[in-house]
């Protein structure tokens, strides 16, 4: 029978030891959303599908955190007014 490894026998890259909030977790995103709020009726639809809560409400617009978007796009897929497109980082 296998032996268990303790978690602290791990290698310290085999976990998280920091909370996330010390991260910049979209430092790799390789492209970005960008919301035109010519289209947008702030439906939240985008905040509500963001695996990342990346996308926030100011009072006013949603807007997005890219400290923390990872670039997925299941925001552009469910928007239904077609108000997110996601461009190359660093294209526009
Ligand atoms: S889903 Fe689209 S229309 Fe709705 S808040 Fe997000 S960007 Fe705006
Ligand atoms: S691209 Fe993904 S992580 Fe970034 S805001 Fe959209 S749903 Fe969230």
């Amino acid at each position: 029978m296998e032996e268990s490894r303790e978690w602290k026998k791990l290698p310290i890259a085999g976990l998280p030891y920091k909370l996330s909030l010390e991260y910049r977790t979209g430092d790799w995103r390789a492209l970005r959303p960008v919301i035109d709020y010519s289209k947008c009726t702030s439906c939240m639809l985008c905040w509500l599908f963001c695996p990342d809560m990346a996308i926030l409400w100011d009072g006013k617009k949603v807007w997005i955190n890219y400290d923390y978007c990872k670039g997925c796009g299941i925001c552009e897929h469910e928007c239904p007014l077609g108000a997110i497109r996601m461009v190359p980082e660093g294209g526009e």
